[in-house]
């Protein structure tokens, strides 16, 4: 791609970062535009500083940022169920601690330029604890979940561009983890099970959303 085309798309995704930035404050979440990834890191490094247990959703979002490390070298206990060799009681614990924990990071499957976050889940630990429970919550959106339309485009969009690779990832007997398309499956490992549409901040909870000027996850 030449440089001025590279820049003026970079422009473009700054323009619709920082409207939806906007939005989602008047809709009374603490929301930020961040132009990279590594400025997403530094912010949740700050706002951990005062957390003792930190609970991680399973985005590929925050695994990018590669926050493992930097947390248990401050000496902060990590709540993650996706670690490998948990036996399944193990990460059921883990899940229902994540709920109550000081800081909960996050993906969203989508988020509105209208400043609503979407997302659909299989178990239901990630949605729920992105509405209530920890005492922080950060939610991180890369620039390719910021959706220009309504609910419905948002869950089009999870459909079509997240769900399917997120079974793949998750190794689920889904159609669409071999087709790449959803057909709205039957299959016993089905990961789309709960839809969530967070519209404004819930009242008692203190979520902070990071809308980032990069691709972040899927
Ligand atoms: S409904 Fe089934 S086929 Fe469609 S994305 Fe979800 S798991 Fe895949």
């Amino acid at each position: 791609m030449q440089e001025r085309t590279r820049e003026l798309n970079k422009w473009l995704s700054a323009q619709k970062c920082q409207a939806t930035v906007e939005a989602l404050k008047r809709n009374n979440f603490k929301a930020s535009y961040l132009a990279t990834g590594a400025e997403a890191a530094e912010y949740i490094l700050r706002e951990a500083a005062d957390a003792q247990s930190i609970g991680f959703g399973g985005s590929l979002s925050v695994a990018d940022l590669k926050l493992t490390q930097p947390l248990l070298d401050a000496g902060k206990e990590l709540l993650n169920h996706g670690v490998a060799g948990l036996t399944p009681e193990q990460k059921k614990t883990v899940m229902r601690r994540q709920q109550s924990c000081d800081l909960f990071l996050t993906g969203t499957n989508a988020v509105t330029t209208g400043g609503s976050l979407v997302n659909i889940d299989g178990v239901g630990n990630r949605v729920s604890a992105m509405i209530y429970g920890p005492e922080k919550i950060i939610v991180l959106a890369g620039r390719n979940k910021v959706v220009e339309g309504d609910i419905g485009e948002a869950l089009q969009r999870i459909h079509n561009e997240s769900a399917p690779p997120n079974a793949r990832r998750l190794d689920k007997k889904t159609p669409c983890a071999q087709s790449g398309f959803c057909c709205d499956c039957d299959s016993p490992e089905r990961i789309c099970r709960v839809i969530t549409v967070i519209e404004r901040k819930p009242s008692a909870s203190d979520i902070h959303v990071l809308v980032v000027n990069e691709d972040m996850g899927l």
